[in-house]
């Protein structure tokens, strides 16, 4: 556990976008360190899973030691925001040809199930946790958030669609905040990391939210 006015925040550095996320972490004050393996974990006060392609991710961990570290880590209480294929990974029922990975988020989400929306787009994100003006999302090919559980909460919406959700300290977006230069939600997620593993309630939110068609 590092000074928590400077956190120490792992990114899983398997693949995918890990320096964007090593830039947000550490302009919104964070230390970083790339997580290869599970002794990479010990110490940190919180982990990123960047976007990136899950079934490289699978291919990856397939039979290793990281993803039951992972595992654990996440089930510790150690605050994770996953982006895009991170949400997949965090995420207790992924439809659309993969399996769970990690979990820790109460919800379900189909990968690449954005229907006539083209496969990669950019649309604002109304966050109202994260004040002011809407977000700006970045969305690659990203999975659709099918249902939330009660165990979860919706923390962002674009449209009808829910496109960030949180369980407790266990944050999840289906877009990328680390490629633009609104560090807004970077910078909440820290400040759950920075109020340490305390924050482990499980707010409840009502229903399953509503999907377009
Ligand atoms: N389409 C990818 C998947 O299903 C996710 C894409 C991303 O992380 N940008 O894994």
């Amino acid at each position: 556990m590092s000074d928590l006015v400077r956190p120490l925040v792992g990114v899983l550095a398997l693949h995918g976008g890990v320096s964007e996320h090593e830039t947000a972490l550490a302009e919104v004050g964070a230390d970083t360190r790339r997580v290869r393996a599970p002794e990479d974990l010990d110490g940190l006060d919180g982990l990123v899973i960047p976007g990136g392609e899950t079934t490289t991710i699978h291919r990856l961990t397939r039979g290793g030691e990281l993803l039951p570290a992972l595992r654990s880590a996440v089930d510790a209480g150690l605050p994770t925001l996953g982006t895009c294929a991170g949400l997949i990974a965090l995420a207790a029922e992924v439809r659309g040809g993969s399996e769970p990975l990690v979990g820790g988020l109460d919800v379900a989400v189909r990968r690449n199930a954005w229907g006539r929306q083209p496969a990669s787009f950019e649309a604002p994100v109304h966050a109202p946790a994260l004040g002011g003006e809407d977000v700006p999302g970045v969305f690659i090919r990203a999975p659709r958030v099918e249902e939330v559980g009660p165990a979860a909460e919706v923390l962002a919406t674009c449209g009808d669609e829910v496109v960030a959700v949180r369980q407790g300290v266990v944050w999840g977006t289906a877009f990328h905040p680390e490629l633009t230069p609104d560090r807004r939600l970077h910078a909440a997620f820290l400040e759950v990391v920075r109020a340490g593993h305390a924050e482990g309630d499980e707010r409840r939110t009502g229903g399953a939210c509503r999907v377009g068609a």
